[in-house]
């Protein structure tokens, strides 16, 4: 039996995002099949309202066009001499939940298991050096944290990343001690984090 062709371009679509596998999409198409006026129409502007959201070209975190601003990178509260680089958005949301960081971010994007950093990544990097350059007292920070989950792709990109900043910073450290090996930062519990970069290591 083959899909209408409308679910099979759904199914296509959502297939390709992280966490959802065919068999998921269809499930959900066919759900959404069901009330075309409510599901259908709130999904769809939902959907379109992502659109409104820009990156920041300072810690490349995603903020709202309509605020006009990074409200991560505009905060005075946040300590300018202190960063932290994580891999993912949702990786700097646990930590910000978590409530024990109060510093400036970067999302440096997907890591890769070859610990090969593309041009992204090395974009990202050198927006980070000029952000300290520019605005940490003295122009080096006090301290950078690498909070790159405990999988072999943030334990080899953590070594590589600490490399590259160590002139720009007083401290190396990186967290991690605390979540499982192989766990990930995003799915680690407030307390766990909390704990973890407490007892954040020096590289
Ligand atoms: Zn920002």
């Amino acid at each position: 039996m083959t899909l209408p062709p409308e679910i099979k371009k759904f199914v296509d679509a959502f297939s390709e995002l992280p966490g959802i596998g065919p068999r998921q999409a269809t499930r959900l198409a066919f759900r959404l099949t069901h009330d075309h006026t409510q599901h259908i129409e709130q999904l769809a502007a939902a959907m379109e309202g992502l659109r409104d959201i820009v990156l920041c070209e300072t810690c490349f975190f995603p903020y709202s066009s309509s605020v006009g601003h990074c409200p991560l990178c505009t905060d005075p509260a946040r300590d300018q001499s202190l960063f932290m680089i994580v891999e993912k958005e949702t990786d700097l949301i646990a930590i910000e939940r978590a409530g024990a960081f109060h510093g400036r971010y970067c999302v440096i994007g997907s890591l890769e298991k070859s610990g090969v950093l593309d041009a992204e990544h090395e974009r990202r990097l050198a927006t980070l050096q000029n952000t300290i350059t520019a605005t940490a007292p003295d122009g080096k920070a006090r301290e950078i944290i690498i909070a790159f989950s405990p999988t072999t792709a943030g334990d080899i990109n953590a070594g590589r990343v600490a490399q590259r900043l160590r002139p720009y910073a007083q401290t190396i450290s990186r967290i991690g001690r605390g979540i499982p090996t192989g766990g990930e930062i995003e799915f680690a519990d407030d307390e766990t984090l909390a704990e973890a970069l407490g007892r954040r290591s020096t590289s």
